[in-house]
Formats: structure tokens, C-alpha cells, sequence
């Protein structure tokens, strides 16, 4: 029996055989090197290795499927040999004095989108080629690119680490456990295993991946972070009997569906779920929430391998409205960016992605893209309520930008004979320090708000909200990040507008009291999160003042 300690982000034990989590991708560092002439030679020996593989490939190819089939892997050893491509890649090594799987990942990425931005289909087609060439000198560089395991029936997932479109690529109905050596309260891979109701643990170090193999019998604890790998007896038991409390307590919360969110002095409050997809409307109407506060769009994006449809998004909207029937229902446009990527999208790598083209800067950038979410949302209006709420903000110019082009695909669909919900509310995320100090004149342009606390903490304290070596510099209770969300709730009343909270504070139980006072009219959670938040709520009493 081996034990390992990390940090639980979602509660819940389970108990089932291990599966490493391998990547299929390519995860590269950018790593500054002294001796630029070495890094070359080690390119240049990777080249080679990628080519003779490359002939090994081309000559099996030739006799399995011909000749006219086997011509891609010639096409691939002249791409590896290409000049520009080369020269790019050495020019990078040179000037920029990085490692040479950095310089051909960046390189391979700006090939891509040149390749991706021809009009002749056949070129746009090498953008795949140069990404997978890339990838072969990457991996001849010396970096694992070992393929995915999947283990037959449900399994405790370990990982390293796990980014948003991996975790949303899983098959969540074999998923027991989520299991990382790395990893931070706050990723949207935690978030996703609360929204999963998964139980989930973070930071085991990395010794433990060296230690577990697949197929290992271990208990993942969600709630204390521990993980037990081949547990004795004695564990096994106690494990099952943890089980069955939780499933007691889970029980007894059940009582308290289609109860009110009241607090003893008779102060109300809207307890609404977040979801990442249209499957978690059962969860959130399993656990009775009253709407639905934040629909991270996005993870549509990042379930597929190229841009949604204005189709595709309509039904899932339409299908979300409907199953809510007449329940309000905020839905986040597009935030994609920083750790949510999708390689469709092309993007540049950046030196602080979470600063970087993200969310609205990259729908404002792209608008194409933007609009057509608009027009799928806007056409799905009409089936219930629907709110459209916008991510990132930190101006008004690019809220009246913003609020322009919602305007125009309005007018655009009106002059299509297509209907639209005239109602739909316009609001803003307030989840940069800009945005809640300028509440003030954001409020009067939208009709709401909604606090995303996971990236208010972020960019208030200036901690990377991704690094788990920050953790114990962010305090999430900070009082600078709860006066940015008072000063946004006195801005948003005194403007005659509702204000939410949708970050993961919000289901942070020590702050319910302090978020009552302040006046703030919903909170949105993970939706096993609903009944623990109504409990709270319903065993407070106002009545006798208490600080803000
Ligand atoms: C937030 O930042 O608090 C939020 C809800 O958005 P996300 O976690 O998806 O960035
Ligand atoms: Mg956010």
C-alpha cells in the first residue's frame, strides 16, 4: 500500500483501477539555452532520425497501399528539408536563444495558419502536414509523445496535468476519479470535475506517476486529497464506508429540493448552476437550481475539431432554453484563449496567454466568428429566457462595440424574416479590476452583472491563477477582490440592475453571509454544489447587522 497527499478540488471517494492519462500532443517548454551551436547540432540529428523514419514509413507504405497513397510520407521528408521552414527554425534558435522544440512548435504553428489562410484547398490541406512533421522532429528531439491509454470499464484517471479540451475529450461516464501531479485550484480542469461532480485531486507531486502503473487498484479521496495506491483491507472497508456517509449526507440534502434560498430573517437569493455543456442540464435540474448563471460556451468550441456551425450552436442553445423551460439562462459567449485552446483557432503562441488574445479581445478581433455565435444565440432566444453575457471586459469602448455588433446581427436577422427574443438581457462578466472600478459606467449599458471571481483573483493579486506554486499567494478571501465585487454591486443597484456571481467563490460557503449583505442577487455554482449553497443560505439570519 502506497500512500500520496495532494489537494482535493472536488469531493466524493472512489474506489477502481488506475489508467495513465497519456498525451497524444505535443506539450512543449520554452527553455533558454547558453550554447545556441548545440541546440542546432541537436536539431539537425533529430532531422535525420525524423527522415530515415520517414523513408522507413515510405517503403512499408509503398507496398501496403501503393504508390500513389505512400506519396504524403515523400511529401513529408521535402517539408522536413524545406529551407524556409529550416531557416525559420534556426533563425528562432539563434536570435532567440530557446530550445530547439520550442523553435519548431512555434514554427510549425505559423506555418500552419500561413498554410491554413490559402484559398487553394490542397495548401490549406499542409497545414495538418506541418503540424505532424513537426511533432515527428519534436518526439526525435527526445520529447514523449506516447499514446493515450484507455483502460476497458471505469477508471481513476492519473495525469500529470490535464488541459480543458483533454478533460472534455474523456469519456466522463468512465471516469471515477481525476488524479494530477500538478495543477491549481482554480484550473478549468478543476472546475470541470466539479461541474462533473467527479471526485478530483490536485498536486500529488510527480513521484507519483513514477510509482502507479494501469490497472493498480487504488481509493481516490476528493475530499482530503489522498490518494491510495493498492490499498489493504482495512482501507478498502473504511473507503466503502466514507461512501456510504457521503451518499447519506447527499440524501439529506435531497430534502431541500423545492425549498426557498431564504435565510431565517426571510432575505432571498437565486441559486443558479454552471454548466460547460447542454448533458449537464440533468445535474442542474437533479439538484433543483433555479437557472442557469454561467454556460461556459466554449467547451462547444473545444469539443470539436473545427469551428462549431451557426446550426450546431442554435440546437444546443435551443436544447438548453427548452430543458429549462422558461428558467433564466445566461449564456457566455466564446472565451477562449489562455488555458482553453483549441488548434483549430491557429493561434499564436503567447508570453502570458491569460494577458493575451483571449475571450471578447478575440471575438473583437475575429468578429466573423463572433457573429455567428450571435445569430445561433439570438435565434435561440425565442425558447426561453435567455441572458447573453460577454467575457473579459475592461472597457466601454469595447462594450459599445460590442453592444453595435449585437445590434447589427439583430437588425441582419429581422431583415432574414427570422425571430429573436426582443427581452434578451445584455450583460458583462466583471472579472478584470478595470471592469469593477468603471462598474459604474458599465452598469448603465448592460443589464447585468456577473462576477467571474476565478479571474478577478487573478488579475487583482497578479497571480496566475494556473500555477500551483502560487497558491498559498492567493488569498481567495482577499480583501481587495471582495471590495472590487461590493463596489460592482452598489454600481449595478444604484443602476437598477441584478448582479451574480459565477466564479468558483461563489460556492464558497465561509463567504455566503458577506455576499447576502452586499446585496448580491444570485449565486451561480456547480450544480452539486446547489443544495450544500441552499442549506447554507437557509441557516443564516441577517437580522442582526454583522460586517461587510
Ligand atoms: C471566472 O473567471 O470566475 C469565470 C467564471 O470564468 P472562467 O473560470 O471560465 O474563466
Ligand atoms: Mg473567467
Amino acid at each position: 500500500m502506497n500512500k500520496f497527499a495532494g489537494r482535493g478540488v472536488c469531493g466524493g471517494v472512489a474506489v477502481g483501477r488506475i489508467s495513465v492519462f497519456r498525451r497524444r500532443d505535443v506539450q512543449v517548454k520554452r527553455i533558454r539555452v547558453e550554447d545556441t551551436a548545440a541546440e542546432l547540432l541537436r536539431l539537425s540529428a533529430a532531422k535525420e532520425a525524423a527522415l530515415s523514419q520517414l523513408r522507413e514509413i515510405y517503403e512499408k507504405a509503398l507496398t501496403e497501399v501503393g504508390e500513389a497513397n505512400a506519396a504524403i510520407f515523400e511529401i513529408h521528408m521535402m517539408m522536413v528539408e524545406d529551407e524556409d521552414y529550416n531557416d525559420a527554425i534556426t533563425e528562432m534558435i539563434k536570435g532567440q536563444s530557446v530550445n530547439a522544440e520550442y523553435a519548431v512548435a512555434v514554427t510549425a504553428d505559423n506555418f500552419a495558419q500561413m498554410f491554413s489562410a490559402m484559398e487553394d484547398a490542397y495548401m490549406q490541406a499542409r497545414a495538418a502536414d506541418v503540424r505532424d512533421i513537426s511533432n515527428r522532429i519534436i518526439k526525435c528531439l527526445g520529447q514523449d509523445m506516447s499514446e493515450q491509454h484507455t483502460a476497458d470499464g471505469s477508471v481513476i484517471i492519473c495525469a500529470d496535468d490535464l488541459a480543458p479540451s483533454e478533460t472534455v475529450s474523456l469519456d466522463k461516464d468512465r471516469v471515477l476519479a481525476f488524479v494530477t501531479a500538478y495543477g491549481s485550484l482554480n484550473s478549468h480542469t478543476a472546475i470541470l470535475a466539479r461541474s462533473m461532480n467527479i471526485p478530483a485531486m490536485i498536486g500529488l507531486g510527480e513521484e507519483f506517476l513514477s510509482a502507479i502503473n494501469d490497472g493498480d487498484m487504488a481509493i481516490a479521496d476528493g475530499s482530503t486529497g489522498e490518494l491510495t495506491v493498492c490499498p489493504d483491507e482495512e482501507a478498502l472497508a473504511a473507503a466503502r464506508e466514507k461512501q456510504r456517509a457521503e451518499s447519506d449526507k447527499k440524501a439529506l440534502l435531497q430534502k431541500l429540493k423545492g425549498k426557498d434560498n431564504v435565510t431565517i430573517d426571510g432575505r432571498r437569493i437565486d441559486i443558479f448552476a454552471n454548466i460547460g455543456s447542454a448533458d449537464a442540464i440533468g445535474s442542474v435540474l437533479l439538484n433543483d437550481a433555479g437557472g442557469i448563471g454561467l454556460f461556459r460556451s466554449e467547451f462547444l468550441y473545444l469539443e470539436n475539431s473545427d469551428y462549431p456551425t451557426e446550426e450546431q450552436q442554435f440546437t444546443v442553445y435551443r436544447r438548453v432554453l427548452e430543458s429549462m423551460a422558461g428558467r433564466r439562462v445566461v449564456i457566455r459567449t466564446l472565451d477562449i484563449g489562455a488555458d482553453k485552446q483549441a488548434d483549430y483557432f491557429g493561434l499564436d503562441k503567447e508570453e502570458n496567454p491569460a494577458l493575451g488574445l483571449r475571450a471578447i479581445r478575440l471575438c473583437l478581433t475575429r468578429p466573423e466568428i463572433f457573429r455567428t455565435q450571435l445569430r445561433a444565440l439570438y435565434r435561440a432566444s425565442v425558447f426561453g429566457e435567455l441572458c447573453i453575457m460577454f467575457p473579459m471586459i475592461a472597457s466601454t469602448e469595447e462594450l459599445s462595440e460590442i453592444l453595435d455588433i449585437c445590434a447589427d446581427v439583430r437588425k441582419e436577422l429581422s431583415a432574414a424574416g427570422m425571430e429573436y427574443a426582443e427581452d434578451t438581457q445584455l450583460g458583462i462578466m466583471i472579472e478584470t479590476p478595470a471592469a469593477a472600478l468603471i462598474s459604474d459606467r458599465l452598469a448603465p449599458m448592460v443589464d447585468f452583472f456577473s462576477v467571474g471571481t476565478n479571474d478577478l483573483t487573478q488579475y487583482t493579486l497578479a497571480v496566475d491563477r494556473q500555477n500551483p506554486r502560487l497558491e498559498r499567494f492567493c488569498d481567495t478571501h482577499h480583501e481587495a477582490v471582495l471590495r472590487l465585487i461590493e463596489m460592482s454591486a452598489e454600481n449595478a443597484h444604484d443602476n437598477g440592475k441584478w448582479i451574480g456571481i459565477c466564479g468558483e467563490l461563489a460556492a464558497d460557503t465561509a463567504l455566503t453571509e458577506r455576499f447576502l449583505r452586499m446585496g448580491i442577487d444570485e449565486l451561480s455554482v456547480s450544480p452539486s454544489y446547489v443544495l450544500k449553497l441552499r442549506d447554507k443560505v437557509r441557516s443564516l439570519d441577517l437580522s442582526g447587522g454583522g460586517e461587510t
